[in-house]
């Protein structure tokens, strides 16, 4: 057993950030691990330096230097940070969360990043777009509590537009996650021009509540905080000016999303 979690520790990945003390990305208090790599290049993302799996550099913003985002560390230095706020994830609930880029790339890292918070009394979960082989998913899910999968729509040519790929496989893996999660949340980030009308929320509010599993529907708002990012990345943002969707319609889509699927809703979690 000890052999078996000091190979856990020893096991090297890739990340750009580790953030603690978030409240958004999970219950409770938590610490998000951000993994390099990502299939998608969503138009609206807000870590764009967290697409690619190398190394990119952001200029320098705002007086500071250049950043280099991408940092190859063990298992192991990366739970030293995450176990330095344990009695926060007591108090609260909290633990770690494992973010991006799609931490499904990495599956070993994730792998032992989740059985090491365990061995430590720290819940686990993940922030995922369900894309990965039905292989790494047997893995891995055993070891995440809280399944934050990500449903951006329900149309395979404006997903592929917007996003890149086509949503097949998300949409194939995603009642095999809900069936297999300890606890599975559908998240709609909500884009303008893209998925924000009634009809795109309802079908994605339709197709959530069709997998047995799912426990919730989380709606988050369109925002451009990393914006910024696309200048220092010498990157064209892809959103352009559309401007942020009004409260008003937000609350208005969470209806949408109740009505359409008789499940707990929410705006942002
Ligand atoms: S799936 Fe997430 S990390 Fe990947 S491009 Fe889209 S928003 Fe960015």
């Amino acid at each position: 057993m000890t052999e078996y979690y000091a190979s856990d520790a020893a096991t090297r990945g890739r990340i750009f950030d580790i953030q603690r003390y978030s409240v958004n990305d999970g219950p409770g208090i938590r610490t998000i691990v951000f993994l390099k790599g990502c299939m998608f290049r969503c138009r609206w993302c807000s870590n764009p330096e967290g697409q690619l799996f190398e190394p990119v550099t952001l200029k320098a913003m705002h007086g500071k230097g250049d950043k280099i985002a991408g940092t190859d560390v063990t298992a192991g230095e990366v739970m030293e940070t995450v176990l330095r706020d344990s009695v926060y994830y007591a108090r609260s609930g909290g633990g770690l969360t494992l973010s991006g880029g799609e931490a499904l790339l990495q599956p070993d890292f994730a792998l032992a990043l989740f059985r090491l918070a365990h061995l430590h009394g720290v819940n686990t979960a993940i922030e995922t777009t369900g894309y990965a082989s039905r292989e790494v998913l047997d893995r891995l899910l055993p070891h995440i509590d809280y399944v934050l999968m990500d449903i951006k729509h329900m149309d395979p040519k404006k997903h592929e537009a917007f996003i890149g790929k086509t949503n097949e496989r998300v949409l194939e893996n995603a009642p095999y996650i809900a069936q297999h999660a300890h606890h599975y949340t559908v998240r709609v980030p909500v884009i303008p021009t893209f998925n924000d009308t009634d009809a795109e929320i309802a079908a994605i509010a339709r197709f959530a509540a069709s997998m047995p599993g799912t426990k919730a529907i989380h709606l988050l708002p369109y925002h451009r905080l990393g914006m910024d990012k696309y200048t220092a990345l010498g990157r064209d943002y892809g959103m352009g000016t559309v401007p942020l969707i009004p409260d008003e319609k937000m609350r208005r889509l969470l209806l949408v999303a109740q009505e359409s699927s008789g499940l707990a809703c929410q705006i942002g979690g």
